[in-house]
Parts: structure tokens; C-alpha cells; sequence
């Protein structure tokens, strides 16, 4: 096997893209802000090392070589415990004036009385339609709680469970209302779903995809809501990806 020649991470906080660096992170990984992760890699490996969001680094992996493959506008959401997110515009991540663009989950779409959120905000669409979202949202309807996660519930929904049913579907016409926004706003090539609520498949994106219909304007209404096809390798691919450009950038300086 040939040596590296580059290195490529996609983590979880906010990174600054220039430096490298974590510049936020919640305490689900205590001490994780500042972490200068490029440097220090640069230093131990002596390669040029690219560091971005892990949301950043899927939506770039599934852009160039998943379920976007070709799309030069490309939005992707990973939906599971919380809702991350990237934009690919032009074939590259954006990352906005601090780097931290893409932050899909906190987009508001309960403005009067929305649920409080651990951003600080009300409303964002993560305390609507993440994974402990629906399990909420069940738990107040059915009045018990639930184990094994969407999945249990999709089982029970199909057992004829209704308020499993409703706690899927108002999640998923929850990520609907908020995907309508992205695409107005940025029309793209498609959306890419990942992570473990959008592994209820295709009965859960088809609700998804009509919530979009109902509230995106034409023509974007009809824009491709497409399932992950690289699953949880796409960070991973995608972190390549940021590799080689940054290893072209190097070269071509
Ligand atoms: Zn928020």
C-alpha cells in the first residue's frame, strides 16, 4: 500500500476550516473546544492535514461520491440524536464568515412558543425532528416512554401503534418544513439524509418528501430527497476528499 500523502478529519463541533481548530463543542465530548487537531496532526505525521465538521465532511462525501454523486449543489443532513448538516455549493463546503455554516438543526421553524433548544434558541427544527425528538413527542402522546430508539417505534407504528405513528410523522413533516426553507433558499441539485432516523427508509422519506411538497415553492418542491448511499463511511470519504484538495492546494502553491 502506498504511504499517505494526506490527511483528512471530519469532526464533531464547530472547526474553524483555516486553522483547523475546534472552536465549539457541547459537553457531549468535555474539552474538546480548542482543540488545535491540525496542528497537531501536522506535527505528528509531517503530512498536510485537512480538518472540517463531520456534517461538512458527509455532505462532501455523499456530493462527490454517494447518493449526490455529480451535484454541485448539494445539501446533507444527518438526522439522529441531533440534526447536523452541510451545504456543497459549487463542489465545495461552504463554510460562511466563521467557518460554522451549515448548522441545518437550528434553523427555526416554530418561532412563537417553539421549544426551548441547547443552542439557546426556540424552535429549531432538531427539538422537532431528531431521534429523542420523536421519542418525546411519543412519550407525550402515549403517556410511557419507549426503548430502542425510532426503530422500536416504527415497530410499533406498524403494530398499529397510533401515537408511534404520529410521533414518526410529525418528525418527519418537522424536517420537511425545515428542508422546504434550505431548498428556497439555496435551490439545489438534491438532499441527502443520513443517520439513524433516516434509516426508517422510504416510508419515512416519502412523508418527508411530502411535507416538502407542501411547502417549498415550485419548481424546488419536487427537488431529489434522497437516502444516504455511504451511510456512516461518508464522513469518512468525504475527509479524504478535503484531503486531496487541501494536498492540490498544497502542490499548486
Ligand atoms: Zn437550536
Amino acid at each position: 500500500m502506498p504511504a499517505a500523502q494526506a490527511l483528512g478529519i471530519g469532526s464533531a463541533g464547530d472547526i474553524d476550516p483555516n486553522t483547523g481548530c475546534v472552536v465549539f463543542a457541547t459537553d457531549s465530548i468535555p474539552a474538546w473546544a480548542g482543540t488545535p487537531l491540525r496542528t497537531h496532526f501536522e506535527t505528528a505525521l509531517d503530512l498536510p492535514v485537512a480538518v472540517d465538521n463531520d456534517g461538512n465532511a458527509m455532505a462532501l462525501g455523499e456530493a462527490r461520491f454517494g447518493a449526490a454523486r455529480g451535484g454541485r449543489h448539494v445539501i446533507g443532513l444527518t438526522v439522529g440524536t441531533g440534526i447536523g448538516g452541510g451545504l456543497i455549493l459549487d463542489g465545495r463546503v461552504f463554510h460562511g464568515r466563521m467557518g460554522v455554516a451549515g448548522a441545518a438543526g437550528h434553523i427555526v421553524i416554530q418561532a412563537a412558543h417553539g421549544l426551548p433548544c441547547v443552542c439557546g434558541g426556540r424552535g429549531c427544527l432538531e427539538m422537532y425532528a431528531s431521534g429523542p425528538a420523536i421519542e418525546t413527542a411519543y412519550q407525550r402522546l402515549r403517556g410511557t416512554s419507549v426503548t430502542g430508539g425510532v426503530k422500536a417505534l416504527q415497530r410499533l407504528a406498524e403494530a398499529g401503534d397510533d401515537a408511534a405513528r404520529l410521533a414518526i410523522a410529525g418528525g418527519a413533516s418537522a424536517l420537511g418544513v425545515g428542508i422546504a426553507s434550505l431548498l428556497n433558499l439555496l435551490n439545489p441539485d438534491c438532499v441527502v439524509i443520513a443517520g439513524g432516523v433516516a434509516q426508517l427508509g422510504e416510508p419515512y422519506l416519502e412523508q418527508v418528501r411530502a411535507a416538502v411538497h407542501l411547502h417549498a415553492k415550485a419548481p424546488m418542491r419536487d427537488t431529489p430527497i434522497l437516502p444516504s448511499a455511504l451511510g456512516v463511511q461518508a464522513n469518512l470519504i468525504g475527509a479524504a476528499a478535503l484531503a486531496w484538495d487541501r494536498l492540490d492546494a498544497t502542490s499548486a502553491a
